[in-house]
């Protein structure tokens, strides 16, 4: 398909740059689902083109991923990282800066997907001004993460504002697991319209080793159990409680375990703290001797990770899906994770791995101790089982389709008249 005949779709993802490395700071599964939908769209005969706000000077202002595909980085704001908490005061730049991109270059979105909160208020803008029809993706809902953190910042108002007014008037929501479905209805409204589609994951890189090679690539002792965890070094994603967790099979004399906790940057980036505060947990309670920080896993080496692990713990205390745990499942490797959310959707309990309540590590030993105490068979089926889940239903070509779906039917249905967008702050 030549590039003049395909149709034209924005990405909005103004603090979850698509183009960058995952793992680190604040980049993790919302970097890694705008870019590989808009990947896997371009495939489908899409042109596709998102948009993320400049965070550092040297980065390059549009990065050509495959022929009709791009991340374009607008200046919106200090050419720096700023943390998500802070972005929006740049958020009607950002706007403008779109706008400018239009003019320029001749394009005119007529349907944007926006993802997380602060893209919400830029696509609510793009429809006031110039009637572009919008998706949206939450990726965290405010409602549901304030009632879990202990100090609320000062940007929750507007987000719990952008979250209602999204949810009432945008085309449609894609809500990325049943749950985060019931969520919205029970906390934000009763209104407005939510499709189900979730997240997915790639399908041929994960599950393209055995155990037994990845184990060689990365000398581990063959016969020794190894629980891994991947993910951001923050608070809410509860890796204290896989490492106290671990700390209790220790002192009932479990023996050869290998504990890897795979993310995050090197000291005196943002998660830094995190991560300094975990290794302090693992030195107190004397697991530093058989526990492996090997930092962000990139693209080479992230598969090799899950392949060679015989459980992966997920012990968020919220994960509205959770790639992480879809990522291990397509490598053949059970997960237990924490019995909310999402996971509650991706792992099924006894089948695929097991799930634990949030912050209980003694529930979360008795699950580890369970799974590596499977027969080898056992172990196997499940991985098996694990596998066959997300073939079934997390391929990024599946979701892909299912959302370039429901973009054209977004597109063919008439313009609405205009949508009743609550007051916002207009300078953002
Ligand atoms: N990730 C990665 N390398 C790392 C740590 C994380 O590539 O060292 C990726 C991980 O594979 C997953 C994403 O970051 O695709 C995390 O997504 P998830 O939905 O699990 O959590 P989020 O970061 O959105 O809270």
């Amino acid at each position: 398909m030549s590039t003049s005949n395909r149709k034209h779709i924005a990405l909005i993802s103004v603090h979850g740059d698509p183009a960058i490395e995952i793992g680190k700071e604040e980049a993790g599964g919302q970097n890694v689902y705008v870019r590989q939908v808009g990947e896997a769209l371009a495939k489908l005969g899409w042109q596709v083109d998102m948009f993320t706000r400049k965070a550092n000077a040297e980065q390059a202002a549009i990065v050509q991923h495959s022929p009709n595909c791009r991340t374009i980085r607008l200046v919106a704001g200090p050419e720096e990282f700023v943390p998500r908490d802070n972005i929006f005061p740049y958020a009607a730049e950002f706007v403008e800066q779109i706008l400018e991109f239009q003019k320029e270059s001749g394009i005119k979105y007529s349907l944007v997907h926006t993802n997380y909160w602060i893209s919400a208020w830029v696509g609510m803008q793009l429809k006031k001004i110039q009637g572009s029809k919008q998706v949206h993706t939450y990726h965290s809902l405010g409602y549901v993460k304030y009632k879990s953190v202990s100090t609320i910042p000062l940007i929750a108002k507007t987000r719990l504002d952008v979250e209602k007014a999204v949810l009432e008037t945008a085309e449609s929501i894609v809500a990325t697991s049943p749950q985060e479905k019931v969520h919205m209805r029970q906390l934000v409204s009763k209104q407005g319209n939510i499709d189900i589609i979730p997240c997915g994951t790639d399908i041929h890189r994960f599950g393209s080793a055995t155990r037994a090679q990845a184990r060689q690539e990365l000398g581990i002792d063959p016969k020794s159990a190894v629980i891994l965890y991947v993910g951001r070094f923050d608070p809410r994603k509860g890796i204290e409680t896989l490492v106290r967790a671990v700390g209790q099979l220790q002192l009932r004399g479990k023996k050869d375990i290998n504990l890897i906790i795979g993310g995050g940057s090197r000291p005196g980036q943002s998660d830094g703290m995190e991560r300094d505060r975990i290794e302090s947990i693992v030195a107190e309670l004397g697991m530093t001797d058989f526990t492996i920080f090997p930092g962000r896993l990139g693209d080479e080496t992230l598969h090799t990770y899950y392949a060679a692990a015989d459980v992966c713990v997920v012990p968020s205390h919220y994960e509205p899906f959770g790639l992480v745990a879809i990522e291990a499942m397509a490598s053949g490797t059970p997960v237990i994770a924490s019995d909310v959310g999402g996971l509650q959707f991706t792992v099924v309990p006894e089948e695929t791995g097991l799930l634990a309540p949030p912050k209980d590590d003694v529930a979360f030993a008795q699950a580890i101790d369970r799974i590596l105490s499977l027969s080898p068979t056992d172990k196997e089926n499940m991985g098996i089982a694990a596998r066959k889940r997300v073939e079934k239903l997390f391929s990024w070509e599946g979701v892909a389709a299912q959302l370039g779906d429901l973009y054209t039917d977004l597109m063919k249905s008439k313009v609405p008249t205009p949508t009743p967008v609550k007051p916002q702050p207009v300078s953002a």
